[in-house]
């Protein structure tokens, strides 16, 4: 596997490696450090508070990170490698490869992440009780108090705050996968996320009455409610779907000798924005439009193609399924996936195209009417059509 990976998150700095797993933080994350530490020196004057505030920072986003290895080492635990973590102001982001399928694993992924939490506290209380150093509840605040029991007092905070059952909290998934353990799994996403935007709308009233970060929570939590429904509605919509069905069958493809003025002049005079790059036949890169971009920029239009290309890129294959094959689609990087049939390029596999092929379905379906019964299931039909001839270089 190639290590030269690019962190899920821009503007992050990666910090080591644990277990296996890139650990970033971005850097926003490093400005908020920077302004707990000036604002508790501003408040107090001394080194030593300014000190004591970002150590009690950098614990509470250690037990996020943990967290989110909680949920990284119970998906291994199925087979499922976790890309990166990323710590972000608002939380850990862990970039697991996918979701288990089956409701039960899903049930122990999520709840391995809060779980982590109860016991980091259950050992903090131990340690009080053990060191008799409990202090009143009301002697506590986000600046003054004991180290420790404020450390567990924001761990039973992280426990409550994600078991909530609303998507994109560990709450939602909690529901879904109960859910799914007797309901179909489109439907039972469809009713979690409805209770999740129902607590939204509370979250909302109540921040409008009084405390204004539950107005950005509910705003978070309608959002990944809504986002999650649809693309669990996509995923069902694809079942039983090959990537021949969906694929983008009139492209263009480059040789590695023609130059990058080529292939901007092809990019200009149609819609394709990526390139597959062939050689007697055979795929042996991809020009996306970022790297065609960065091409023209940094080495003008003469440099050949095949200097410039990606090798590194996936595939699909003709009869593959769609949602496997899409899977390997990821925003930023790998932005099209040649598909290879009888060893040939038949045709690519774009992000766009899927989205197109999509709403063609939900057009035919008569979709869009939410109380519309569950419409049949309706296929294109495709045929597969021949290769296409590769346009050779002009000498
Ligand atoms: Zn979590």
């Amino acid at each position: 596997m190639k290590e030269n990976r690019k962190p899920s998150v821009g503007w992050s700095i990666k910090l080591g490696r644990l277990l296996s797993i890139d650990v970033y933080v971005h850097f926003t994350f490093l400005l908020l450090l920077g302004f707990i530490g000036v604002s508790h020196w501003m408040a107090e004057r001394s080194p030593a508070a300014a000190a004591s505030g970002m150590l009690f920072f950098v614990a509470l986003f250690g037990c996020v990170l943990l967290h989110e290895f909680g949920h990284a080492l119970m998906a291994r635990r199925y087979g499922i490698q976790t890309r990166d973590i990323t710590l972000l102001p608002i939380g850990g982001l862990a970039r697991l490869e996918r979701m288990p399928d089956k409701p039960m694993q899903e049930l122990w992924v999520a709840l391995a992440g809060p779980a982590v939490n109860v016991v980091i506290a259950a050992a903090l209380a131990a340690w009080l009780s053990l060191t008799n150093s409990w202090e009143p509840l009301s002697s506590l605040s986000t600046t003054a108090g004991g180290f420790a029991e404020r450390l567990l007092a924001v761990n039973v905070f992280l426990v409550v705050f994600n078991l909530l059952p609303a998507f994109p909290m560990d709450g939602g998934r909690v529901l879904r996968s109960l859910l799914a353990l007797r309901l179909d799994y489109t439907r039972a996403t469809r009713i979690a996320a409805r209770i999740g935007q129902g607590m939204a709308a509370l979250f909302g009233l109540a921040g409008l009455f009084g405390n204004p970060m539950l107005l950005l929570i509910a705003l978070f939590v309608w959002i990944g409610a809504g986002q999650e429904a649809a693309a669990v509605e996509m995923k069902s919509s694809f079942a039983g779907v090959r990537v021949r069905e969906a694929m983008l069958t009139d492209f263009r493809g480059l040789s590695p000798q023609e130059t990058v003025g080529d292939a901007a002049r092809l990019l200009l005079a149609g819609s394709q924005q990526d390139f597959p790059v062939l050689e007697k036949g055979e795929v042996v890169g991809v020009l996306t439009h970022t790297r065609l971009l960065e091409a023209l920029r940094d080495r003008g239009v003469n440099v050949p193609v095949g200097d410039v290309m990606e090798r590194d890129f996936q595939m699909a294959s003709a009869d593959e399924e769609l949602d496997a094959a899409l899977g390997r689609i990821e925003p930023g990087r790998a932005t099209l996936l040649p598909v290879i049939w009888n060893r040939q390029l038949v045709g690519l596999l774009t992000a766009e195209n899927v989205g197109e092929f999509y709403m063609i379905r939900r057009a035919l379906s008569g979709g869009g009417g939410r109380r519309r019964p569950a419409p049949p299931v309706i296929r294109i039909p495709r045929v597969m059509p021949p290769p296409l001839p590769i346009r050779q270089p002009s000498s």
